[in-house]
């Protein structure tokens, strides 16, 4: 078993758009959400726009299937899939909600490869709408972190999954985003942990132009293809670092086996930030 914990963001990290635009606008009421927008906060506003999709007609399995045609690139599926078998603890930490990322995940296979989801709960209610709710509760309070959206502040939702794998031994996180909300838990990892921010989003833009350093090491990426070579050769040296560690010892033939990278390819240098 892996020492290393891989928290995926979803949107634009592990599928290859936002869903939910794509849900608002694959079915047709990206007019009313443009309207909403300047209204209310994204999380209420997909409540919402899922009432409208309800008043509308549309029913959950349609949402569904609409969700089932996101766009997720099978280097992202064959990059989960891989770090799963090697012994990562996987984890998805996103601001999107429990109904569109079990959907997805479900359809590619991928939903057992994860331990753990954190994200918006969702219902469906006795008339058949989704309904989506916050996973921090900011009507009674705040969660107190200035720079993360009132629902959801990915760095308390790290610091928690950190405290429980420390207990089970597991040291090293990689973190993969690419958002703004992705830029809180990346000031909290440390040195031993990598961060890998999608080239030139908003997350890996924050870090280049960030006044205050990572102590996390930076591995950017832009496309499914890149995401999954440098994830797993940062899983492997992590493997390895474990190996050639005096308390790992006795672990060392448990080792799953890694997949074999060509001799030449070697793991890009981290990302040089100017500070
Ligand atoms: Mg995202
Ligand atoms: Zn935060």
């Amino acid at each position: 078993m892996a020492g290393i914990v891989v928290v995926f963001d979803f949107d634009k990290t592990i599928i290859d758009c936002d869903s939910d635009n794509w849900v608002v606008d694959q079915l047709g009421v990206a007019d009313v959400f443009e309207r909403l927008i300047p209204t209310m906060p994204w999380n209420s506003l997909m409540d919402r726009m899922m009432r409208e999709l309800h008043a509308r007609g549309r029913s959950i399995e349609d949402i569904a299937a609409c969700l089932r045609t996101a766009p997720l690139d099978p280097h992202v599926v064959e990059a989960i899939k891989t770090a799963y078998a090697l012994g990562c603890d996987l984890r998805v930490v996103s601001d999107a909600n429990q109904f569109f990322i079990d959907t997805i995940l479900k359809h590619h296979g991928l939903l057992e490869c994860f331990k753990e989801i954190n994200t918006n709960p969702s219902v469906v209610d006795e008339e058949g709408r989704l309904r989506i709710f916050p996973c921090h509760d900011f009507t009674t309070r705040s969660h107190g972190c200035s720079i993360c959206p009132p629902n959801m502040c990915k760095g308390k939702i790290i610091d928690r999954i950190r405290a429980s794998a420390f207990v089970e031994g597991k040291k090293r996180f990689i973190y993969l985003g690419d958002g703004q909300g992705d830029y809180c838990p990346s000031l909290g990892l440390s040195e031993e942990d990598y961060v890998m921010p999608r080239k030139h989003y908003p997350l890996w833009s924050l870090i280049c132009n960030s006044p205050q350093p990572l102590r996390a090491e930076v591995h950017e990426w832009s496309t499914g293809e890149e995401l999954e070579k440098v994830l797993l050769q940062l899983v492997d040296r992590s493997i390895d670092a474990d190996r050639n560690s005096p308390s790992q010892m006795f672990s060392v033939d448990c080792k799953p086996k890694m997949v074999p990278t060509s001799p030449t390819e070697t793991l890009p240098l981290p990302l040089r930030v100017p500070h």
